[in-house]
């Protein structure tokens, strides 16, 4: 059986160092790192996100604000708002919760955000950052994917890596974190030809595709790490479900590693978020 990677034991982990380096700011700067969190609309599991991501913020010890704005907001308010919080010195680190109702559009609000301040490291500037090599605030979930595969292999250097989905906020930056690391890296997607056999001779696989149980027994080579970003909300028997990208049953006994869901990448972003916005506050000190 595969070696399980911890989510939840990792990400406490790194929520234990970001909480001593809030102490330290606090200590000696008499900085209380602090990140606002902007929700517009009713959307329930955005609702979910906002409040974990919140309350993971004060356990720490950082100061959080959540902004919330009814779902007919218009462009102009929102990155009023937005303005309003790049210009508080008070606040280091800022998160709009997307998706955002469909009349909002979501590029111009992210380009609204000060990239010093952007610490979902979707800001034009820092996905340039990072495409080039000099990667300042990088995504959160591909950055805690990189800490759950630094447990298995110390050093990435020449291994095969497939990650499976393009996004702009998973499948791309973990491809650019991966080729930082020296693997060799294959985006695989919707129009990938022979997708299972791409993925069968990866050392490490990352399914980001958003489909529940995708990536079976047939994808994974023996011994191989496995990745599982996705989240995929499923009713089994009238109740709901949470589910991976990954057959985790028959994967399992073939893969070397492997991360469950729940437990997985999802506690390991939540913990990137707070480690970005400490980061954040520290370059602000300048
Ligand atoms: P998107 O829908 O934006 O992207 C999905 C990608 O997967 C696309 O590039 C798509 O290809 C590809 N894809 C879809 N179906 C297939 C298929 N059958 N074979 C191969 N590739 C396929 O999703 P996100 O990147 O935003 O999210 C991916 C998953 O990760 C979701 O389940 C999401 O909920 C989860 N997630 C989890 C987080 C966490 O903290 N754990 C954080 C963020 C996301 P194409 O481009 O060709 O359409």
């Amino acid at each position: 059986m595969a070696q399980l990677i911890d989510g939840k034991q990792l990400s406490a982990q790194v929520l234990r160092e970001v909480a001593a380096e809030v102490e330290l700011l606090s200590a000696e700067h008499d900085v209380v790192p602090t990140l606002a969190v902007v929700l517009v609309g009713e959307d329930p599991a955005s609702q979910v996100y906002v409040r974990n991501k919140v309350k993971r913020a004060e356990e720490v010890g950082m100061r959080s604000i959540a902004h919330r704005l009814d779902a007919e907001c218009t462009q102009d308010a929102l990155n009023e708002l937005i303005g309003v919080l790049n210009d508080d010195s008070q606040v280091h680190g800022i998160l709009v919760q997307l998706p955002l109702p469909s009349h909002l559009n979501e590029d111009d609000v992210i380009a609204a955000i000060d990239p010093a301040k952007d610490v979902d490291g979707f800001h034009p500037l820092n996905v340039g950052a990072l495409a080039s090599g000099r990667a300042s605030l990088v995504p959160c979930t591909p950055q805690g994917c990189m800490i759950m595969l630094r447990q298995v292999h110390p050093d990435l250097s020449g291994k095969n890596a497939v990650v499976v989905g393009r996004s702009n906020i998973v499948g791309k930056p973990m491809a650019a974190l991966l080729l930082q690391e020296n693997c060799t890296v294959t985006i695989a997607h919707s129009r990938t030809k022979n997708i299972e056999s791409v993925s069968r001779n990866a050392d490490i696989v990352v399914a980001a595709a958003g489909r529940a149980k995708l990536i079976n027994a047939d994808w994974i080579g023996p011994g191989a790490t496995v990745i599982d970003v996705g989240i995929n909300a499923i009713s089994v028997d009238g109740k709901r479900k949470l589910m991976g990208d990954v057959d985790f049953e028959s994967v399992a006994p073939i893969a070397g590693a492997i991360t469950p869901v729940p437990g997985g990448v999802g506690p390991m972003t939540i913990a990137c978020l707070l480690l970005n916005t400490t980061r954040a506050a520290k370059r602000q000190l300048a």
